[in-house]
């Protein structure tokens, strides 16, 4: 498979660089070719979105929607053949994989149904004979950019809400989930989603990114990835006083206390781990758990790690597989090499196949750092966990809150009062009892406090706001 830009309606292939994308499961099978834009792709997109704003702007919503359920029949028609490109391009364990395709099929009908729900209210106006009411309008020409660790799910939670809102898109995802992107953007374009309304381009972010947000007539951008590019593209758009909404990393925890339910608290805090081989946005990797259980929770943990079916991505009883490349593998292995050399390694999972044969790392589960370490403070993104004991309920909610990032949060305790001090008292955006950090409903607000987030928030009815813009209208008919 090779990956195309989709621009105004055209398949075009970048005749500039390439790169081949290696099975990340195993790397001496290529999966496809990625075709990298340039600057001048980005602009012909831009135009391409400009050119076609007017029209679908117009449709009526119920119209926008019926094509978005057009892509989310198409989507599920084709589930399993978008599960096996994502898997075997970014590793992502094919069990996981389909569900994430689903969950795109949930959000495209989510927001198509939108299409016949209330976009305004009417509000009492302070004349006689005024009809005052509000309504939605499009922002316009939107960027979209993405991350590859859910190559499915975080644009469809993008684009859906934008087109359903009347906007046009230049979509730009990233580099690892770029074949992905093609293939979901064929079944946009199969469906019959009209020429210029998503456009794709594909390309490295450091190269087109700039002309993205800088030269192209942007009305709006949503980012999802890292906080340090985040801020670059939180920058720029400030700079041009467009919308934008940043998404972005977070280092989140896990509070066990000492009347948690053992065996619950530990599948939820070894899957929020190390499903994904820990490369969610809401992964947990600080476990900080009430001391007088301290042990009790490693044995229980230990017992539960062995069982972890650790394995190619395309292996239907992969617990985890491996991470999605060779630069990923490298970044993660630094934190890994560090993790050996200065913890004591409470325990790790053992990979039912040979390491080498694909971008592996073994799970790992270390303690005996303090707070300040750069494994508790870094976003590692990786199947790497750091355990920290807390004498109390307080010591831990301390611990939870101190670093800069604030995407989720989740305690384990029978005690409702502390629950409903942890949800008062996390700052995070997204916080729970007796759930994993990781896992979002697309029917829920979902964004992150902090250096997380722009303090926006995305689906849900959120993402609606996010890509419109609201009008007060009067009519004076005395
Ligand atoms: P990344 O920041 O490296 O890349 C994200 C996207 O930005 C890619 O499409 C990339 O090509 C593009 N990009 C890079 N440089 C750019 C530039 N100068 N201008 C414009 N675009 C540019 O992140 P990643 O490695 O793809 O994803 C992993 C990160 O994403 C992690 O930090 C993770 O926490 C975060 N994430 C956050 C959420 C959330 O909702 N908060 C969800 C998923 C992932």
């Amino acid at each position: 498979m090779n990956t195309q830009n989709l621009i105004g309606g055209e398949w075009i292939t970048p005749n500039g660089e390439q790169m081949t994308i290696q099975n990340p499961s195993d790397v001496t099978l290529d999966v496809g070719v990625v075709h990298f834009s340039r600057d001048t792709d980005v602009l012909q997109a831009g135009e391409a979105a400009k050119q076609a704003l007017a029209n679908w702007a117009a449709m009526t919503p119920g119209a926008r929607g019926n094509i978005l359920y057009r892509i989310a029949t198409m989507l599920e028609e084709q589930l399993e053949d978008v599960a096996h490109i994502s898997s075997m391009e970014m590793g992502k364990p094919i069990s996981e994989m389909k569900g994430e395709v689903m969950r795109g099929v949930h959000l495209l009908r989510y927001y198509a149904a939108e299409g016949v729900r209330a976009t305004g209210s009417v509000i009492p106006a302070s004349q006689e004979h005024v009809l005052q009411y509000t309504k939605r309008v499009p922002l316009g020409v939107v960027g979209i950019i993405t991350p590859w660790n859910f190559p499915i799910a975080i644009p469809i939670w993008k684009i859906a809400p934008a087109l359903i809102n009347g906007n046009t898109i230049v979509w730009k995802p990233a580099e690892i989930a770029s074949l992905s992107a093609t293939r979901l953007t064929r079944i946009f374009v199969d469906a019959g989603l009209p020429a210029g309304v998503l456009n794709l381009v594909v390309g490295r972010g450091s190269i087109i990114g700039n002309a993205l947000l800088e030269k192209v007539h942007l009305d709006g951008v949503s980012f999802t990835g890292s906080t340090a590019t985040g801020m670059h593209v939180a920058s720029l758009a400030a700079k041009r006083n467009i919308k934008y909404q940043t998404e972005m990393g977070g280092k989140n925890a896990a509070v066990v206390l000492k009347d948690a339910d053992l065996q619950l608290t530990v599948q939820a805090v070894l899957s929020g781990a190390f499903r994904s081989a820990g490369q969610k946005c809401t992964a947990t990797s600080r476990v900080i758990v009430e001391k007088s259980i301290y042990n009790q929770f490693i044995d229980a943990l230990r017992k539960e790690m062995a069982l972890m079916h650790i394995s190619s991505a395309l292996d239907p009883k992969s617990y985890l597989g491996p991470v999605a490349s060779a630069f990923q593998h490298e970044k993660v292995m630094h934190y890994v090499d560090m993790a050996r050399t200065n913890t004591e390694i409470v325990t790790e999972g053992k990979l039912q196949i040979e390491a080498s044969s694909g971008h592996y790392v073994t799970p790992l589960v270390v303690s005996g750092v303090t707070v300040d370490d750069p494994l508790v403070q870094e976003e590692i993104f990786g199947p790497l966990m750091v355990l920290l004991p807390a004498d109390n309920f307080d010591e831990a909610l301390e611990l939870c809150n101190r670093t800069v990032y604030g995407l989720s949060a989740s305690i384990f305790t029978n005690d409702i009062q502390k629950g409903l001090r942890f949800l008062d008292e996390a700052q995070v955006g997204m916080v729970r009892v007796n759930q994993e950090t990781a896992g979002v409903e697309y029917q829920s607000p979902f964004g992150g406090m902090k250096m997380s987030s722009s303090h926006t928030r995305e689906q849900g009815q959120a993402a609606l706001d996010f890509y419109s813009q609201t009008k007060t209208c009067a009519v004076y008919y005395g």
